[in-house]
């Protein structure tokens, strides 16, 4: 599959182009320079500047919608089957873009692409047995007057409008296909817009789906480059999935237009994730292992640019010297440099920019803090530090919960995270909730009531939640990955969304109608319909 299918070579500058309107399109001159992280050197650039956005979200609605809608989820499963099968022989050549465009090891590469091929293998494999239906229902049919021949039913009809997806720069491949994945099932045509800094990839992997044929037309577009008046132009019927910054979910929000016709918007945001020590777990113990392993996992891979990574790491403050020196201990031996020598083991930031705002991050968090790890000499291996968007990896220690209050306020988008230590487990719990609302935290502990008693005391304020007892300490998935089948999203901070969680993720692109008739005509609906909890 060559790389350049539809890129266009101007000026020795590959120009991303854009799927819109069933036709690639290449913006005007001008745009933004996509890089090497690790050398610097310029890769591609992408521009959107003049295209007809407009036309361009009218064409899927009423062409992609259309012809998705005529489907069954059956067959809209075996699109995600196919759609995989082709993602699956590009795998080296996803690889090697993951690793000149986002800095990504291999090991960071397949967390994002093999994570979107298998997200929609899933999809193609649970969706199966969904057989014929296009609409969703929610129970059956209920009696609701002395009447019992008039009766009710929650029916889910999907939208007819486009699904624009706006992802995050960390993960091009999983956020593209995670979301597109649950939008086409439910038969709505998607509009991806990546981030631009890293839109190199999401564009080849559209590129080779469109080249393949599986669609139908319309079904799938992507802008690359800034997303300029696409959201001027959206209308009832259409859904915004968003990931990014909580700053950019909040002007996503605040979209006239958005607001004023209230179009649903999806937003999974930023978070300060807690790894949480319960108090019973000694040094050198078993669980004490998994847990410091897991903090030192969660800052090194994708170099710490994960919305779900461990940013805080909870201790009872009498074991905080101890966990600081054992996570300080795996953190030497890790090998920063160049994703191409394999001796590596995390790779640079995706941009200067990004290692400018993570150096900015690390000394408003220092003004709170020490430095428990901070390599002085740092040198990455195979590349130029000048050039290079390199930051080590920085472990800090704050001298208390109460002293620290940035630490609770800022994320550090990098592999950055900070010993927070705590009195008891109230005010464990009190710490890890004043991250405003979380995606993920993760509770280690040999004492599985206590586990249970702080699922429910952080309950409220996170998304999911990863209670760790040595059983499970090697077969568990992990704090930061987060799985099809489950639920993906946080309150507060983190946006409020709600994203995957197997087929209940298909609600969000349904329009959830209670219907009222006789029992003859909500059979009738009842039959052309399936019932995603009963699956
Ligand atoms: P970002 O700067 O907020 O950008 C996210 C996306 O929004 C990009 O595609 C960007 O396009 C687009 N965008 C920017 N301004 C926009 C506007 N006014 N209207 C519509 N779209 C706009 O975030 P990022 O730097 O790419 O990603 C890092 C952040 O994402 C971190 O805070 C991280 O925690 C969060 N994140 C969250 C999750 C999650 O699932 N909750 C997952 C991954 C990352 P351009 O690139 O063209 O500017």
């Amino acid at each position: 599959m060559a790389t350049t299918v539809k890129n266009l070579m101007a000026s020795d500058t590959k120009v991303l182009q854009s799927y819109l309107g069933g036709k690639w399109q290449v913006g005007a001159e001008g745009g933004a320079a996509l890089v090497n992280p690790t050398t610097g050197d310029a890769l591609a650039r992408a521009s959107s500047r003049g295209l007809d956005l407009k036309s361009a979200l009218e064409y899927s609605r009423n062409v992609g919608g259309a012809e998705l809608r005529q489907l069954t989820f059956g067959q809209r499963a075996e699109l995600l089957g196919k759609i995989a099968d082709v993602l699956a022989s590009g795998r080296d050549e996803w690889f090697e873009i993951a690793r000149k465009n986002s800095g990504n090891t291999k090991a960071d590469a397949s967390i994002d692409v093999d994570g979107s091929i298998g997200t929609l293998k899933y999809f193609a494999k649970i969706a199966a047995k969904l057989g014929n239906a296009r609409l969703l229902r929610d129970g059956a049919p209920m009696r609701l007057a002395r009447d019992a021949n008039f009766q009710g039913l929650h029916v889910g009809v999907p939208l007819d409008g486009v699904a624009v997806h706006i992802n995050a720069f960390n993960f091009p491949a999983w956020g593209l296909w995670e979301k597109a994945a649950v939008s086409l099932l439910a038969g709505v045509p998607v509009l991806a817009k990546p981030a631009t800094s890293t839109a190199w990839l999401a564009q080849e992997m559209v590129s080779a789906v469109i080249e393949a044929g599986i669609l139908p037309p319309g079904a799938l577009s992507i802008l690359c480059g800034s997303p300029n008046d696409l959201l001027d132009h959206l209308q009832l019927g259409d859904v915004v999935a968003f990931t990014g910054s909580a700053d950019t979910g909040e002007s996503i929000r605040q979209h006239k237009g958005i607001r004023q016709q209230n179009v649903r918007v999806n937003i999974e945001a930023d978070s300060l994730n807690a790894a949480l020590l319960g108090p019973d777990v000694a040094p050198d113990s078993v669980a004490f292992g998994f847990f410091v392993r897991e903090v030192v996992r969660e800052m090194t891979i994708k170099a710490g640019q994960k919305c779900t990574a461990i940013r805080r790491v909870l201790v009872p403050a009498e074991r905080a010297a101890a966990v600081g020196e054992a996570i300080a201990a795996l953190l030497r031996a890790v090998v920063v440099g160049d994703p191409a020598n394999p001796l590596v083991n995390m790779g640079p930031l995706v941009n200067m920019t990004q290692r400018k705002t993570v150096e900015e991050g690390i000394r408003k968090l220092k003004a709170q803090a020490e430095f428990a790890y901070w390599p002085e000499d740092f040198s990455p291996m195979d590349a130029n530090l000048e050039k290079g968007a390199f930051v080590p990896p920085t472990l800090l220690k704050a001298r208390s919960g109460s002293d620290a209050a940035i630490v609770n306020e800022l994320e550090v988008f990098g592999p950055v995270a900070t010993v927070v230590p705590y009195r008891d487990k109230e005010n464990a719990f009190e710490l890890a909730r004043r991250g405003g609302g979380s995606l993920a935290a993760s509770v280690f502990s040999n004492d599985t009531a206590f586990l249970a008693e702080a699922g429910v005391a952080l309950g409220t304020t996170h998304g999911r939640l990863l209670l760790v007892d040595p059983s499970i300490g090697d077969s568990h998935t992990g704090h930061g990955i987060v799985l099809p089948s489950l639920m993906h999203g946080g309150p507060g901070r983190a946006g409020g969304g709600e994203e995957l969680g197997g087929l209940h993720g298909l609600w969000f692109y349904h329009q959830r109608v209670a219907m009222q008739g006789s029992a003859a005509t909500l059979a009738s609906l009842a039959e052309q319909s399936c019932d995603p909890a009963a699956e």
